[in-house]
């Protein structure tokens, strides 16, 4: 099927402006090409006119004027609020001249990781072009737009923001000129360490841009002296702290990489004609007609170039902890994630329910759409009959507008509207995902009610959160999780339905068997593979940026934990790092794990060769890398950069 053919003609004018193709500026240390669909032709012919900065702090009142605008954003008690959120999705692709088309079909498919913005960066003549927005993909993107974005190598990101902020700026990805080269980054997930390497970069000198965590891994770079590129990039992220999975993209490289704990998912799959895919979910491969091949492993730096492909290691090796809710929740059911089909996953979880907290029932329902699996397999072990008691519209935007507050329940009605037919008289089993506030689940317990549901018993597939995540999903703080506050009863009170039960941790153990100590649940657990450095970074107001005017931001709430600035330099050394960032009883499993692995690091030697316990494959027409003992792997993967 040729790409092409799968975008519509654009209403906008679709004279290309491919010749129009803008020309690199480099400014040292770090020069940004941040060019939006509002003003990409003007930044095109204006290359080397830098953004003006523009962050303001804003009074209280303007916190206020702000909100108005975004009050389902930040209505706590609107149904999307009342969800963990991930906080992005990110593919690259090389070696295809459909790229950047690819890249977009991708990001479509990984919509449900993001719905805040939508960027694409490719490469063309070796330069690289940027084309980011606010918004859905379909709504940042349209023929005139991807004719912007020749090229047979891009990036692509799809973002989740803070509430209440539209924040262009900070869309991904970004794109940075450095004094040898440009560079882009799409990264999907959290630095525990990022104030306090900002603190320290900016201490130096460092202008940020944005006010994404992403910018310290450009900055990082920038300062770099190592050579070649691949060190800088290698150097950069064995100093960052917590969840990433990024790909960044140069003039002729394509690099993927994930952080040694592996939290989220990185998968790499290849067309039919050789070109090169990552992307966070197996559901962009299967989009864009790429077989999955494999995950990237976590700690690894796997390179793209016309050499073909090569694969390094971070140090220290981590033992894996990868995020199960990406099972519980995030990813979509038709994905492969962690080596595990999450459509399984899901069934599973709500056979175990209906193993362990059977109760007589006349109809199983789903909360839409995230419950829907797991309420299958409940029903199929209960031997009771799977109805759809609830639909879901699809066509409310997260920013409706409350007419007024004596509309009770408005929102949970705008979003899901009960079936009488499925719940009248009926005792009904509810299943969804997870309860993070409570919030939700009281007002569909009373929808259900007032249906005429006889009993309402709900099912929860995830054991209860108890913590707020670090390392990628924005969760609400500790204090706003209703489990961390109530026992199972009172918050089976609080949401007044007949009887609610969660899959036990155990239970999530039980079912993960011998992998369940690669698996992140600190949410559930409160077992935290790797501390932050700071307290979790809550903003207190509104961030506003157009994009065009300048911004206002409200400001931030922020508690250092007995951190002294880490002093950043072209790499922090590894004993320097671990003392400063990560002084908690993880480190000592981690040294430990560093040590079985045989890893003995070398400060002066940034590039050590990926364990050759996992595969490499490499593009047909270049040497085969797999096998090959570390020293010489290490030779080759230098010389290729
Ligand atoms: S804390 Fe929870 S949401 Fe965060 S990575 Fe761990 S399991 Fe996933």
């Amino acid at each position: 099927m040729a790409t092409s053919n799968l975008f519509p003609s654009s209403p906008l004018s679709s004279s290309s402006s491919t010749s129009s193709s803008p020309s690199t500026t480099k400014i040292s240390p770090l020069h940004y090409f941040h060019i939006t669909p509002s003003n990409f032709p003007k930044t095109l012919l204006n290359p080397s006119k830098p953004p003006s900065l523009s962050f303001k702090l804003s009074s209280s009142s303007s916190k206020t004027a702000i909100s108005t605008f975004f009050p389902g954003d930040d209505d706590p008690t609107s149904p999307e609020s009342d969800k963990p959120r991930e906080e992005c999705g990110v593919v690259g692709i090389y070696g295809d001249p459909e790229a950047s088309r690819l890249c977009y079909l991708a990001l479509h498919a990984l919509q449900h990781r993001g719905q805040e913005g939508a960027g694409i960066v490719s490469v063309h003549k070796n330069i690289l072009q940027s084309v980011t927005g606010v918004g859905l993909v379909s709504d940042v993107f349209n023929q005139s737009k991807l004719d912007l974005l020749p090229g047979n190598s891009a990036i692509g990101h799809v973002r989740y923001s803070t509430a209440g902020s539209s924040m262009l700026k900070n869309v991904q990805p970004f794109v940075a000129g450095y004094r040898f080269g440009s560079v882009g980054v799409a990264h999907n997930g959290n630095l525990v360490n990022y104030r306090l390497l900002r603190h320290a970069l900016e201490d130096q000198g460092s202008i940020f841009n944005t006010s994404s965590d992403t910018e310290v891994v450009l900055h990082l770079i920038a300062i770099s002296k190592a050579r070649p590129f691949l060190q800088r990039i290698v150097g950069a992220c064995e100093q960052l702290q917590g969840a990433y999975s990024m790909v960044f993209i140069t003039e002729d490289k394509l690099v993927a990489v994930r952080d040694p704990f592996g939290f989220r998912p990185l998968v790499m799959g290849r067309r039919s004609n050789g070109a090169v895919v990552f992307a966070s979910e197996t559901c962009a491969l299967d989009l864009i007609e790429a077989t999955y091949e494999r995950e990237v492993n976590p700690g690894e730096v796997v390179v793209v170039d016309a050499a073909g492909i090569s694969s390094l290691c971070l140090l220290p090796h981590r033992p894996r902890k990868a995020c199960v809710f990406e099972h519980i929740y995030f990813s979509l059911p038709n994905s492969t994630v962690f080596g595990r089909s999450v459509y399984e996953s899901r069934y599973a979880f709500g056979q175990i329910l209906a193993a362990k907290a059977p109760v007589d029932c006349d109809v199983v329902i789903a909360v839409p759409d995230s419950g829907f699996v797991a309420a299958l397999g409940y029903a199929a072990k209960a031997g009771v009959p799977f109805q759809q008691g609830l639909i879901r519209s699809h066509y409310v935007g997260r920013t409706f507008i409350e007419p007024s507050q004596k509309i009770r329940d408005f929102g949970v009605k705008l979003k899901l509207a009960p079936v009488q037919a499925v719940l009248k008289g009926k005792r009904v089993v509810v299943v969804d995902d997870s309860i993070v506030r409570g919030t939700t689940s009281s007002k569909i317990v009373r929808l259900l009610k007032d249906a005429g549901a006889k009993e309402v018993h709900m099912r929860i597939a995830s054991p209860p959160i108890i913590g707020s995540c670090y390392y990628g999903v924005d969760t609400p703080s500790s204090e706003e999780l209703i489990s961390n506050r109530m026992s199972v009863e009172e918050v089976r009170e609080f949401i007044q339905c007949d009887s609610l039960a969660f899959l036990s941790l155990e239970s999530l153990g039980e079912f993960l068997g011998e992998e369940a100590p690669s698996f992140c649940d600190a949410c559930f657990s409160g077992n935290y593979p790797v501390l932050p450095a700071e307290s979790k970074v809550k903003r207190v107001g509104d961030f506003v940026d157009d994009g065009l005017n300048g911004s206002v931001d409200a400001g931030w709430t922020e508690t250092h934990v007995n951190q002294t600035p880490v002093k950043v330099e072209g790499t922090i050394s590894c004993q320097k790092k671990e003392k400063a960032v990560n002084d908690t009883s993880a480190s000592s499993v981690q040294d430990s794990s560093s040590k079985a692995n045989g890893n003995i690091r070398n400060p002066k030697q940034t590039l050590l060769p990926f364990p050759s316990e996992y595969p490499v494959r490499d593009m047909a027409s270049t040497k085969k890398l797999t096998g090959l003992i570390g020293p010489t792997r290490l030779l080759l993967a230098t010389a290729i950069v």
